[in-house]
């Protein structure tokens, strides 16, 4: 079994309701993906999906693939990444890394007939959920909605948008939790910040949170790469400090697990591929730190962190939700239930995919979903 080349597409489509952050309080509507399909001299074809900004590098990143066998996934991932040396395993490249990887990941367990839970060796296909609302844009009473029907699906624990206002962050966190309290179960509650404040600032922030709710974790409470900076936020409140969605490669979270200054270490699509996160999982496996995959098209990581001794949640928008394919991921009680169909069970309606298809993403959908905030980082 050989690659012998690929195909890629972007296409672009609206979601359902309004996704923001701090960096975008008033949300976004468009959503713009790269699909890549990397070809073989068998009828089997692998699927990666990825971010628009991949794109310019997929032609010459395959070159080092074609002729190769795909099953190797890791050593195929070493020579891309080899190949990406002088500039580094960062940006568009790794981009580009990340949604091959994906692809070869899922032609090896095409290719094995199994489902990449089964491939990736995960004894049970199932992970826990943690619903995530990118609610910033929200209205209290659709956020209080929302994350009620992941309450009716089993799902206790939640994580809110905001970082910009404390009031507005107490008042929604109240919501989210009588809302979860829905469940029946024991409600966790998470803050994510996206690097909004200064550490002394997220110190304050979560002070006054824990003087009322007891916070699972805040997330990226200073600059993905400020290792001392999360340490002495992650010292000086009782929430765990989680962090490194942003992070490209494995080599980037060396200093964040030698410091301990990260309590939960976020893996995700984009961290390399599947095959860096994998990487970055053990290496916060030798430090006892847990591992959480990021929200992930269809909610295909969970594949991935089915397979991690170390993985705790994984991030949910809403399983298979606004996607253009079909994947057979479901959420119920609390999990996400993996299918057997083989590889990722990935499946486009090639029809519905074409009438969305761009040659380049909108003002609207790039080239980064969420620019950062001018006033971000700026308030002592
Ligand atoms: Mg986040």
């Amino acid at each position: 079994m050989q690659v012998t080349g690929v195909r890629s597409l972007l296409y672009e489509h609206d979601t359902s309701r309004l996704l923001g952050d701090v960096n975008t309080p008033k949300g976004r509507k468009r959503h713009a993906a790269l699909v890549v399909y990397l070809d073989t001299n068998t009828e089997l074809t692998g699927i990666g999906l990825g971010t628009p900004a991949a794109r310019p590098h997929i032609e010459a990143l395959t070159q080092v693939l074609v002729g190769r066998d795909p099953r190797g996934v890791r050593g195929l991932w070493k020579m891309m990444t080899d190949a990406a040396f002088k500039v580094g395993v960062v940006g568009p490249i790794a981009a580009g890394i990340s949604v091959l990887d994906m692809a070869l990941w899922d032609l090896k367990a095409k290719a094995n007939e199994e489902p990449l839970w089964k491939t990736l060796g995960a004894a049970e296909p199932r992970v826990r959920a943690y619903a995530s609302g990118l609610d910033m844009p929200l209205s209290d009473e659709q956020l209080q909605s929302y994350y009620e029907h992941m309450a009716s699906q089993g799902v206790s624990a939640g994580k809110l948008k905001g970082g910009a206002n404390l009031d507005d962050d107490l008042r929604r966190i109240e919501i989210m939790q009588r809302a979860l309290a829905t469940s029946g179960k024991p409600v966790m509650l998470m803050l994510d910040v996206n690097e909004h404040l200064t550490p002394k600032q997220a110190i304050r922030h979560v002070h006054t949170i824990e003087d009322n709710f007891d916070l699972t974790w805040i997330e990226e409470p200073a600059r993905r790469w400020d290792s001392s900076g999360l340490r002495q936020i992650s010292q000086a409140v009782r929430a765990s400090v989680a962090s490194g969605e942003n992070l490209q490669n494995p080599g980037e979270f060396c200093s964040l697990l030698d410091e301990r200054a990260v309590d939960v270490v976020q893996v995700g699509t984009g961290t390399a591929g599947l095959t860096g996160s994998i990487i970055v999982g053990d290496m916060a496996y030798g430090v006892e730190r847990p591992v959480s995959g990021m929200n992930s098209p269809g909610s295909l990581f969970a594949h991935v962190a089915a397979a991690m001794p170390n993985h705790t949640m994984l991030e949910v928008l809403a399983a298979g939700h606004d996607a253009l394919f079909d994947i057979n991921i479901t959420l119920a009680d609390g999990f996400l239930e993996l299918g057997n169909r083989p590889g990722l069970g990935i499946e486009f309606d090639i029809d519905r995919l074409m009438e969305h298809v761009v040659e380049s993403p909108s003002k609207e959908a790039g080239p980064s979903p969420y620019g950062r905030r001018h006033d971000a980082g700026l308030n002592p």
